[in-house]
């Protein structure tokens, strides 16, 4: 089906179950009203001059348009290009251009960010974009009011026109290890990757789903989005952009099932001084994503958020973004220390990456996936498609993981973040699992940096639990003595407040690698 049929199904089953909550607001959408709002919307774009294969940008924090803009455009086969609200001018106009988009959606402000003042900066230079509407604005409000010139059968019948396969988004990639990358992805590609992770955590009508990711990356639009929409449960959006108290507090409030994050997320809500003071007891599952997830941090979500039930996944933009997630039913261990199985109709294999030839289990490797879940290619960039997508449709995703004998899948780390020390190959990951038992330690990143005689060396960047009192050298290298071989044990400490880290919430860990460099230089 596309996203839009799929939408009506379920607003035929569930008319007056909660669709949607804004918390911030309090304004709250039953899938009737939810459908009855993307229609407005879809029909101000026709109004608008808005077509099928158009594209059309949402610049925008967390917030009911954002949801809005997804299923209209959905509906009209329009191509929606979801960009970084983080983006500052030249990055806009770098997507704005490259994308042609030709209608824009804004926030108009958000902490700081002056979105209007930024569109007016690169607009003149982008002649394929007609219009900007900001949302809380006049502008939006003649978006909606101009539907009233269309038709509603308008929009049913640009919808019976679209195929599953008509790409419905172009979504940038977070930009972890460079500059973001255009996925272009189609109603099927997203549409059935939302639905596998929603049934595999067994979602129905009765879930709540708190939405504190931002919607513009893969993991809100389509993990919880797509996912809620086709099991008929209820997006709550609980603030514009993350703030670990004001999720806590949505949970509390709207009852919600389930919880999304990724891990820096779970860290910071669990070390909320008034953590204690949530009520939780709603929760039943949810699901950490994006960058490794630590396995003590699993064990306290499970411990001390209700979570009993909470699933990983393993993703990217690339591949609608789920190919790994664990059950329900899993054991602890396969749960905290694996990202799970293959869902239904994917493939993957664990390859060497020089030679392309798949590895014995239990041996790492590249990680390739195929099957329906892969995109459809970068927009307008064949040769970096050829280099991602190869000619039997795997797509290499530069991560190296490892396959157990019981099929459960372990991720060792990106490709471009593994240490070569002195000839060996240091894994940054294991080292961070390790020392996220320390008890002076509430977050910390390892990365590898220039070395004379060693080539890179091994550098521990750490948030310590106790500011006043942080690990010193000594104490990291005593506590690694007796555990890690020596090669491994980090030789470089940097104590950090925070981490530079990507609107997705993953550590740039390229920043902490270029800010040590540059220190030492
Ligand atoms: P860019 O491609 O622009 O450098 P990115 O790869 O971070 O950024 P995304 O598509 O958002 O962009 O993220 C996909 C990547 O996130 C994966 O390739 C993997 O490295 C990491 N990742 C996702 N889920 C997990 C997980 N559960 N455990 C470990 N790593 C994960
Ligand atoms: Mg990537």
């Amino acid at each position: 089906a596309t996203i839009g049929a799929d939408l009506d199904r379920t607003i035929a089953a569930h008319p007056d179950r909660e669709a949607l909550v804004d918390v911030p607001s309090g304004r709250r959408w039953t899938y009737a009203e939810f459908g009855a709002a993307v229609d407005e919307v879809a029909r101000g774009l026709l109004a608008h001059g808005i077509a099928k294969g158009d594209r059309v940008g949402i610049w925008a924090v967390n917030c009911p348009e954002w949801v809005f803009v997804q299923y209209a455009t959905a509906r009209l086969g329009v191509i929606m290009v979801n960009i970084n609200p983080a983006y500052r001018a030249h990055e806009l106009e770098y997507v704005l251009k490259q994308a042609g988009i030709s209608l824009l959606v804004a926030s108009l402000a958000h902490k700081g960010s002056d979105y209007r003042a930024l569109v007016d900066q690169v607009r003149h230079k982008c002649p394929e974009l007609r219009d900007v509407v900001y949302i809380g604005d006049p502008s939006w409000d003649v978006l909606t009011a101009s539907a009233e010139r269309i038709p509603r059968e308008r929009v049913a019948a640009a919808q019976a026109e679209l195929s599953c396969d008509d790409p419905v988004n172009i979504q940038y990639t977070s930009g972890t290890t460079g500059f973001p990358k255009g996925a272009t992805l189609s109603h099927h590609n997203i549409l059935n990757n939302g639905y596998w992770v929603g049934r595999t955590v067994g979602y129905t009508e009765q879930d709540r789903i708190c939405i504190p990711v931002p919607l513009y990356h893969c993991f809100g639009m389509v993990m919880a989005n797509l996912a809620a929409t086709s099991h008929g449960a209820c997006m709550v959006l609980p603030a514009p952009s993350f703030d670990p108290a004001a999720t806590l507090r949505a949970v509390e409030q709207e009852r919600c099932t389930s919880l999304y994050g990724v891990p820096t997320m779970f860290i910071a809500e669990l070390n909320l001084p008034d953590f204690a003071s949530y009520d939780l007891s709603s929760l039943r599952t949810g699901i950490m994503a994006g960058s490794p997830c630590p396995v003590e941090v699993m064990k306290r979500v499970v411990a001390e958020m209700h979570m009993a039930e909470v699933s990983i996944c393993y993703g990217m933009t690339e591949t609608s973004p789920v190919s790994l997630q664990t059950r329900r039913d899993d054991d602890l261990e396969h749960r905290t220390g694996t990202v799970g199985r293959v869902l239904p109709h994917i493939e993957v294999k664990v390859v060497d990456p020089a030679t392309g030839v798949t590895v014995p289990r239990g041996t790492a490797g590249e990680l390739c996936t195929r099957g329906y879940s892969v995109m459809l290619g970068y927009w307008d960039e064949p040769e970096r498609t050829a280099e991602a997508v190869d000619a039997g449709r795997w797509m290499h995703t530069g991560d190296l993981a490892m396959m157990r004998e019981d099929g459960y899948v372990e991720i060792v780390g990106r490709i471009k973040d593994m240490i070569i020390r002195g000839g060996e190959n240091v894994y940054p990951r294991e080292i961070e699992e390790f020392l996220y038992a320390h008890p002076k330690i509430q977050d910390v990143q390892v990365v590898g940096v220039p070395h004379e005689r060693y080539g890179e060396e091994v550098l521990a960047c750490v948030i310590p639990s106790d500011p006043a009192d942080p690990l010193t050298l000594e104490e990291l290298r005593a506590f690694c003595a007796q555990q890690l071989a020596h090669y491994k044990i980090p030789s470089r400490l940097q104590i950090l407040a925070g981490f530079p880290m990507t609107v997705s919430g993953k550590v740039r860990k390229i920043e902490l690698r270029e800010k040590w460099t540059e220190g030492a230089a």
